[in-house]
């Protein structure tokens, strides 16, 4: 099962603690975890494997969003950051636009993000 985790900067911290909260849960065998590039050097350094794409404001957001229409990508997890602006708003609108139409779990918070992996 393919999980696509993200996480602006200004929430990269709670997104570790996050995982790490998690841990035993998203390090099983049939988890397998993609991250936009900054994101995914974070989880990699948190002790996961995960595959990392391009940063988010270099088109990240817009490979996620590909796997998502593609039926690869079956959750997301995105520890956005409501009171910062991005550059990449268009890409995040898409990503989270592809999950409703596809029918994909999407978490824009720690809380939602903790409901959601009950279900994996
Ligand atoms: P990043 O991108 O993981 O490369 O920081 C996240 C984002 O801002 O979408």
């Amino acid at each position: 099962m393919q999980i696509a985790i993200i996480s602006h900067d200004g929430k990269k911290a709670d997104m570790v603690q996050f995982l790490n909260e998690h841990k035993s849960l998203l390090s099983q065998k049939k988890i397998h975890l993609i991250a936009t590039g900054t994101t995914g050097s974070k989880v990699e350094k948190a002790g996961f494997k995960v595959e990392k794409l391009l940063s988010g404001p270099m088109g990240g957001d817009a490979q996620i969003a590909a796997r998502v229409a593609e039926g690869i990508v079956k959750m997301v997890i995105f520890f956005r950051d409501p009171l910062e602006k991005h550059p990449h708003e268009p890409d995040i609108s898409m990503l989270m636009r592809l999950c409703d139409v596809h029918d994909i779990p999407l978490a824009t918070n720690p809380a939602t993000a903790e409901l959601l992996i009950k279900g994996v």
